[in-house]
């Protein structure tokens, strides 16, 4: 049996949140927490630049970090990856078979995109004007696809469930009107906002100025509908009105998709979702007056 690792604090995944949290644990050198941070890849990136580098203001590559660049000082870097926990014995299982215990669990491992679930789009994003920035695969095809239009539909689309970023289906949208304006191509364009929401943001101070703006910019808004489908070879999307079931087809010239997402599944699969709360959070007595 291979030897069992121990740290007080582990935190699972070493994105935005993983590295946040491992920083604020760690500022104060004299409390000499005891953290590692079990992350897979060697890469960091900084997602929310992803929005202007879609819209032709940032370069993609300064979104990428190496991993142990941004890993503070003082926290172990574990490189490898969870596949199971078992929170009732404070331990977790990682995908090369170690054992690790700990006192503390923070998880912050990210969501999913899960580009399968609206039939045709795997195969077309990132090509024809199919577009997303929400992975660091597609998002130059973002820039590519605004930067080239010349007159038609653009369609932006915003689906049900938990997305990264609220804002961000958005903030593209935005972004292209006024680069279409700059252009010249704003009058020969009809902008729609497609989305699976009742409203345009959930927040409702936000809401009412987010209104002002899209009927400034003469957007056309379709809340509740989702996108259930992409035909790349008519450049048809394909969406449906959640209240009613009814299909509406949009041609597009331009396509930005926001996927769906969701949970991962070691973690979707796990105690963690179904356990009672008591076993989530409970430290072992001797952390807790430090933190
Ligand atoms: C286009 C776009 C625009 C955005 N704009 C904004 C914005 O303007 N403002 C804002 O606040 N947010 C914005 N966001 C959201 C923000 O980027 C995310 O909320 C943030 O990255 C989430 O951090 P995270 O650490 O939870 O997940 P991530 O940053 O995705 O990191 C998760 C980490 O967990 C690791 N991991 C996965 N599986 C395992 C495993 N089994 N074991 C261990 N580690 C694992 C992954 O490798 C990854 O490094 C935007 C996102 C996008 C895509």
């Amino acid at each position: 049996m291979s030897k069992i690792i121990h740290h007080q604090i582990i935190i699972v995944g070493g994105g935005t949140a993983g590295i946040t949290v491992a920083a604020q644990l760690t500022r104060d050198w004299f409390r000499r927490l005891d953290v590692a941070v079990i992350e897979p890849s060697d890469t960091h990136y900084y997602q929310p630049l992803w929005t202007m580098v879609g819209a032709g203001l940032a370069k993609k590559t300064v979104t990428e970090r190496r991993e142990g660049s941004v890993i503070p000082r003082g926290v172990t870097w574990l490189r490898d990856a969870v596949a199971e926990f078992f929170p009732d014995q404070y331990m977790l299982r990682t995908r090369d078979g170690k054992t690790i215990t700990y006192d503390w669990l923070v998880v912050g491992a990210g969501i999913q995109i899960n580009w399968d679930k609206v039939p045709g789009l795997k195969e077309s994003v990132g090509k024809g004007g199919v577009c997303s920035n929400y992975s660091y695969a597609t998002v130059d095809s973002t820039w590519e696809a605004i930067r080239s239009f010349r007159a038609g539909n653009a369609v932006f689309t915003n689906p049900s469930g938990a997305v990264k970023c609220g804002g961000a289906p958005q903030k593209i949208m935005y972004l292209a009107d006024d680069r279409f304006r700059e252009a010249g191509v704003r009058d020969k364009t009809k902008i729609t906002f497609a989305s699976a929401l009742p409203h345009i943001f959930a927040v409702e101070p936000y809401r009412a100025t987010l209104e002002e703006v899209a009927a400034r910019k003469e957007i056309d808004c379709r809340f509740r509908h989702e996108l259930v489908e992409v035909r790349p070879d008519s450049k048809e999307a394909v969406f449906k009105n959640i209240d009613t079931q009814e299909q509406l087809t949009l041609p597009y010239d331009l396509l930005h998709v926001t996927p769906p997402m969701g949970p991962l599944k070691f973690i979707a699969s796990s105690p963690l979702i179904h356990g009672e709360p008591a076993h989530l959070c409970g430290p072992r007595p001797i952390l807790s007056p430090l933190i």
